[in-house]
């Protein structure tokens, strides 16, 4: 697509403001419409502003935020798009709305225009049934904020072309975006392969393992991820992330995976919606509770140290195992040993758990040997697979499932996931980097341990623990 084409942003409010943004400052005509009376000189007027405070601050020069301004056009009616080349519907999340507008679009638009939707959970191929030239219509979906999150997930229904798709993808990339391609299945890639990252915090919470900001401190100091999941719940929002839960479990026929969170969906009940209602998870009027890290006493004791294959060290008589997905009880009822498991350490955090059956004195063993090696420590209840192994595993099953169905190249799958969520690593390099069969042994205990088919580990990933087993006899 050339650069001055027409574009035009359907729904002005927090995507499409920010959409329209993205393009008028790359020099498109942008018509901007919506329904709601006042809400397009809104949305330009909020543009305007945050151009303005970038001009301030140094970022943008007073002619390039001129020009952006220039090039935002309110259109009042849905016959103005008519000279659009490119239409991104940024309207109400509602198939009846979608379906509605496009069937208009069809008829207003020139036949080569394409058609596009920010739709985050609708399936593409749905809206464009029933459209004239169904293949010019595709899911163009940015993330928010749009005109700062570089992720465009480019997504096909049934009947969008190739070439259709392609054209998309150039134009992302003109954006200064990184479009990645899908299929339109639910979820697409970023909202599906994430849910496992807030379902295994919640569940972790209903099982009382430890404190909310021990699990995020786990996942985000010691997993790396940007943030943990429960504090990014409260700052998307209880509702907003609870619907899409519920949107992703429904899609997938109820698929024990994506199985919502009853504590999650209290809050939702109670009001508590995260940090815009004041309340979620955490108290955001008050101070955040912070971590208490096992402080062991700086000790010079001089333990007997041996590492063992497999992840697995002596300290004297106190086996440390790397959690598998069993719990620290079964492993030392097998070992006749004090044991302690410790999760995966990504950075310089060992969250571990003890066997019920040890001496105190073992696990405190542990605790000051790993102390003496400069990691913070903090101890959680016996749970098989511990806090970051088992999200992280769980996170590579979806991935792997995504990629086994065709949804997305392995490629753009582990792009979306470092750029539409951040993730320190994409989840299909981090499955190789930590071992196929070593996470499907993780899940295979786990579905052990629960009896619960959520668990199950999907058929790519016994498919690639094979080949590398292979490799390595
Ligand atoms: P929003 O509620 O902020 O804005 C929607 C706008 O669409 C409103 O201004 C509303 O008046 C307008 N609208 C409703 N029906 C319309 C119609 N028939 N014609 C024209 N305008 C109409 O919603 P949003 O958060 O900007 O989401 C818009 C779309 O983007 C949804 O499909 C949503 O799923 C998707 N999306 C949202 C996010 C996000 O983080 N908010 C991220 C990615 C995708």
């Amino acid at each position: 697509m050339m650069k001055k084409e027409t574009v035009a942003v359907i729904g002005s409010g927090t995507m499409g403001a920010g959409i329209a943004e993205v393009a008028a400052s790359h020099g498109h005509p942008v018509l901007l419409y919506d329904v709601a009376e006042g809400a397009v000189a809104r949305a330009i007027d909020a543009i305007g502003s945050r151009l303005q405070s970038r001009v301030a601050r140094g970022k943008l020069s007073a002619e390039a935020c001129e020009k952006t301004r220039a090039n935002l056009i309110p259109a009042a009616i849905l016959n103005d798009l008519a000279a659009a080349d490119l239409v991104i519907e940024a309207a109400s999340e509602r198939l009846e709305i979608k379906r509605a507008l496009f069937n208009e679009l069809a008829t207003i638009c020139q036949p080569h225009a394409l058609l596009t939707s920010n739709t985050s959970s609708i399936s593409v191929t749905a809206i464009a049934a029933g459209v004239s030239h169904p293949e010019r219509v595709a899911g163009l979906h940015f993330f928010n904020p749009a005109p700062v999150m570089k992720l465009v997930e480019v997504v096909s229904g049934l009947a969008t072309s190739a070439e259709v798709a392609d054209r998309l993808c150039a134009l992302a990339r003109s954006w200064g975006k990184t479009p990645v391609r899908c299929q339109s299945t639910p979820g697409f890639i970023v909202n599906r392969v994430a849910r496992p990252f807030y379902a295994e915090a919640w569940r972790a919470l209903e099982e009382q393992v430890a404190a909310p900001e021990i699990i995020d401190a786990a996942l985000r100091d010691g997993g790396g991820f940007p943030m943990g999941p429960l504090e990014l719940t409260d700052l998307i929002g209880q509702d907003v992330n609870f619907a899409v839960t519920c949107s992703v479990f429904n899609a997938f026929w109820q698929e024990r995976r994506f199985l919502p969170s009853l504590v999650q969906q209290e809050l939702v009940l109670g009001g508590r919606l995260g940090k815009k209602s004041g309340q979620g998870v955490y108290d955001w009027r008050q101070p955040k509770p912070s971590v208490a890290w096992l402080d062991s006493p700086a000790s010079s004791e001089a333990f007997n140290v041996q590492e063992k294959i497999d992840g697995v060290t002596e300290i004297d008589e106190v086996l440390l195992m790397e959690t598998c997905g069993e719990t620290a009880q079964s492993l030392h009822l097998r070992h006749r040993r004090p044991v302690v498991v410790i999760d995966l350490m990504e950075r310089d955090v060992a969250v571990i758990a003890a066997a019920a059956g040890n001496p105190p004195e073992a696990t405190q063993k542990v605790i000051a040997w790993l102390s003496q090696q400069g990691k913070r420590v903090v101890q959680i209840a016996d749970y098989p697979g511990l806090l970051i192994w088992r999200t992280v595993a769980m996170i590579v099953n979806e991935a792997l499932d995504a990629l086994q169905k065709g949804v997305a190249s392995e490629a753009d799958i582990d792009t979306a996931m470092r750029l539409g969520v951040n993730y320190p690593c994409g989840p299909l390099a981090w499955g190789e980097r930590l071992g196929w069969q070593r996470l499907l042994l993780l899940l295979e205990n786990l579905q052990r341990h629960y009896g619960e088919e959520r668990y199950r580990p999907c058929s790519l990933l016994r498919q690639r623990a094979l080949l590398e087993s292979r490799y390595e006899s």
